[in-house]
């Protein structure tokens, strides 16, 4: 059996706030050592990005799956912000688009060419609603697949607290019936998801929004498929039949929206002390944004541990740069950091080391704290401090005080929104 490790949500050079490095040989050489094995294009509807993936892959066939010059795969895929007000209320949602070719999106960049500019960034916005997104591409090819994009984070979430709706059926009404999946999101795990009878028949999916291709970012999160081919009618059968094999999870409280809070008045809440305080930051008194814990209680229908039958299983993992730069105390960006990594590397992929390696193998190449490390994110025993109001949630390691100066400096380049 062998699987398919995808990591279908992520950004290119054009999008805001991305690294400026990223090119398809980059996405390439980092998803091998991350251990992916299905990349989405990303940003399809930006016209230099698209001329770059025109010249840089080539279609396998007819299958939907477009190969680098190395022979590693991609998908076509886009993220698009969607700006309208629907009920009386001013919504702000963004999906993830995967397209079966070239050719399709070529017809979907014309309709939006109709609707606005897409030059501009990445991640174009549009002033259209979810259903009329929906409509546009359906008349296109009923091959295209929409999926809401990190569904619970406050502003562009689907289930957004700040500009989403309180369910699929409000957002898509009658169409509803074509979301067959949604993007879970860094500040949320499927268990969390699973509270909700309204998702028990949705697919739910895990992909990284990264803006950069480093290890630590690209594949953070991932949708695992068991394919017989890996052919993109095959990843979209999978997701419309909900035969997902598992997911890798960040551990939802790293995300930057999972506790509620004030960044700037230094006040982070789990959902019951918020409630205690009546959702108002005691700092500022202004209200608190909510954050994707507290939002998942107000629209939960079933109690906490409860799992629908079909459910597919997902692992919670620390990216092993972050699990490294929390042990060694260093940054995750340092030459310490990075040897170290490397010297990990030489015994597999990323996931290999995080998941497979045996201990006595580990020890042969690195100390036993990072070992015992490892072992722990195998066994999902890392301690996190929670994330809130853009601000990353941290590893824990050892007794001392963790500290969080990298991760604020990261979360203050406000990369992504998930
Ligand atoms: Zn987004
Ligand atoms: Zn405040």
């Amino acid at each position: 059996m062998s699987l398919t490790y995808a990591d279908l949500h992520i950004h290119s050079r054009f999008s805001r706030a991305t690294s400026r490095s990223i090119t398809v040989p980059n996405l390439e050489k980092y998803a091998r050592m991350k251990g992916l094995s299905l990349l989405g294009s990303a940003d399809f509807t930006h016209p230099e990005w698209l001329a770059e993936l025109k010249r840089e892959l080539s279609p396998e066939g007819d299958t939907g799956i477009y190969k680098t010059k190395t022979g590693f795969d991609f998908l076509l895929s886009t993220e698009i912000s969607l700006m309208y007000s629907q009920g009386g209320k001013s919504r702000k949602v963004h999906h993830v688009v995967l397209a079966p070719s070239f050719e399709v999106v070529d017809q979907i960049n014309e309709e939006l060419d109709k609707w606005g500019r897409r030059d501009y960034d990445g991640r174009p916005i549009f002033g259209k609603s979810s259903i009329e997104f929906l409509d546009m591409l359906l008349s296109i090819s009923k091959g295209i697949e929409v999926i809401p994009a990190h569904a619970w984070t406050p502003y562009f979430g689907v289930f957004g607290s700040k500009s989403g709706f309180d369910s699929l059926e409000e957002c898509f009404k009658e169409k509803t019936r074509h979301i067959h999946a949604i993007e879970t999101g860094l500040s949320s795990d499927p268990a969390m998801n699973w509270r909700l009878s309204e998702l028990d028949g949705i697919a739910l999916v895990s992909f990284s929004d990264a803006h950069s291709y480093w290890p630590w970012r690209l594949g953070r999160e991932c949708t695992v498929f068991d394919l017989k081919d890996v052919t993109y009618a095959n990843v979209i059968s999978a997701i419309r039949k909900k035969n997902i094999h598992s997911t890798i999870e960040y551990f939802p409280e790293q995300g930057k929206y999972h506790w509620d809070g004030h960044r700037n008045c230094g006040v982070s809440f789990p959902p019951e002390e918020t409630r205690k305080h009546k959702g108002i930051c005691p700092v500022c008194n202004r209200p608190l944004t909510l954050g994707v814990e507290y939002r998942v209680e107000q629209l939960a229908n079933q109690p906490e541990g409860a799992a629908p039958k079909n459910a597919a299983p997902f692992k919670k993992l620390v990216p092993l740069s972050e699990l490294l730069a929390g042990v060694l105390k260093k940054g995750v960006a340092t030459n310490t950091v990075w040897k170290e990594y490397n010297k990990l590397l030489g015994l597999g992929s990323e996931f290999d080391v995080l998941l497979n390696v045996p201990s006595i193998k580990l020890a042969e190449a690195t100390d036993r704290r990072i070992v015992n490390a490892i072992m722990k994110n195998r066994e999902g025993k890392i301690k996190i401090r929670p994330g809130y109001d853009g601000v990353y949630g941290v590893p824990v390691f050892g007794t001392e005080p963790p500290t969080h100066k990298a991760q604020q400096q990261d979360s203050q380049k406000k990369l992504g929104d998930y």
